[in-house]
């Protein structure tokens, strides 16, 4: 399987991922690991201990999923 970005770029690379949302195929430099750290700063007295899930997506799909940054700092 060939990355799908770059194959739009004229490249052929061999691809290590598969886009989680759109379902294409992605090589390293083109993946984009998502880590969804569940964390709840409500004062529910209970500490959240799971692994953040992973997710791996196109970049296409990591801008369109993650809202606009509200505070960049
Ligand atoms: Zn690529
Ligand atoms: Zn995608």
């Amino acid at each position: 399987m060939q990355c799908y970005d770059c194959l739009a770029d004229d490249q052929v690379t061999t691809a290590v991922a598969v886009c989680a949302s759109c379902g294409a195929a992605l090589c390293r430099e083109h993946v984009r690991a998502e880590h969804r750290e569940i964390r709840q700063l409500v004062g529910v007295g209970k500490a959240t201990h799971e692994p953040s899930a992973r997710r791996l997506v196109c970049g296409i799909c990591y801008g369109a999923e993650s809202p606009p940054s509200a505070s960049e700092t």
